[in-house]
């Protein structure tokens, strides 16, 4: 096994929502440079993850370590933790009430503290690393799904997150307009940042992934690399659950 920097530790984590338990005592571990992929199908579990991984649900038992210090510690600091980690939605959420510029700005500005031309700087460059130069004056209403979310990213990107997250980026898009939104996720997965993405897109997953989690009813059914859990994988539940995409 290769001995590189454990970036995120979780471990026994579990979430119930009163007496629904949706995550189950869930374990993974996510190095430096790591493309994680999970998938499993529609109520396993995958968003409540991601939503305890950034800290927008707190989970009800275990910990997740980042860099080594448990980020739900009473004397952490959650604010300074969540700025270095990004998260993408499905509806992409941005302020519809700013224009492309100021999406990829305002956060930068606000939690980061960085002067306006600095942020102004960072935004045009991951703008234009996701082909949206030509429109930093849109508003969101103006734009495609596909743009609007290739925003979202840059927006994400500008806070030059540690880990960026993922959850089904493309499930809200018209079918013409995955493939551009992929197309800049497999440019930052060579470029080497860290991602875990909720993804249905099985080819994408199977390009870029380091490692594939999937989820079967709140556990992980099943790891590992991608010819393991795509070309050889041991579970009945996964083998039924690939079979749908084949
Ligand atoms: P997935 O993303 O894999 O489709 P989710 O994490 O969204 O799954 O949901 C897993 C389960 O948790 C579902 O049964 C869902 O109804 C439930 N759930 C998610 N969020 C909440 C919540 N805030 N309150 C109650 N139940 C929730
Ligand atoms: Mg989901």
């Amino acid at each position: 096994m290769e001995n590189r920097d454990v970036l995120l530790k979780i471990s026994h984590l579990s979430k119930t929502f009163g007496k629904n338990a949706v995550l189950k005592d869930i374990d993974f571990t996510v190095k430096k440079g790591d493309v994680t992929c999970i998938i499993g199908a529609s109520g396993s579990g995958k968003s409540t993850l991601l939503r305890c991984i950034n800290l927008l649900e707190t989970p009800t038992t275990g910990s997740i370590l980042f860099k080594d210090r448990d980020i739900m510690d009473k004397n952490g600091d959650p604010a300074a933790y969540r700025a270095q980690v990004g998260m993408v939605f499905q509806n992409f959420n941005l302020f519809n009430n700013m224009n492309v510029i100021e999406n990829c700005t305002v956060g930068q500005t606000k939690v980061l503290k960085k002067s306006a031309e600095e942020a102004r700087k960072k935004a045009l460059y991951y703008l234009e690393k996701v082909g949206m130069l030509p429109y930093i004056n849109a508003k969101p209403r103006q734009l495609s799904g596909g743009q609007k979310q290739r925003v979202a990213i840059a927006r994400a990107l500008s806070m030059e997150p540690v880990l960026l997250l993922f959850d089904e980026p493309t499930s809200a898009l018209d079918p013409q307009m995955v493939g551009e939104v992929l197309d800049v996720m497999k440019r930052l997965a060579k470029e080497g940042l860290t991602m875990i993405i909720v993804t249905h897109e099985m080819a994408f997953a199977r390009d870029v992934s380091s490692h594939v989690v999937f989820m079967a009813d709140g556990v992980i059914e099943e790891e590992g690399s991608v010819s393991e859990i795509f070309y050889n994988p041991k579970s009945f539940v996964t083998k039924e659950f690939l079979s749908r995409f084949m």
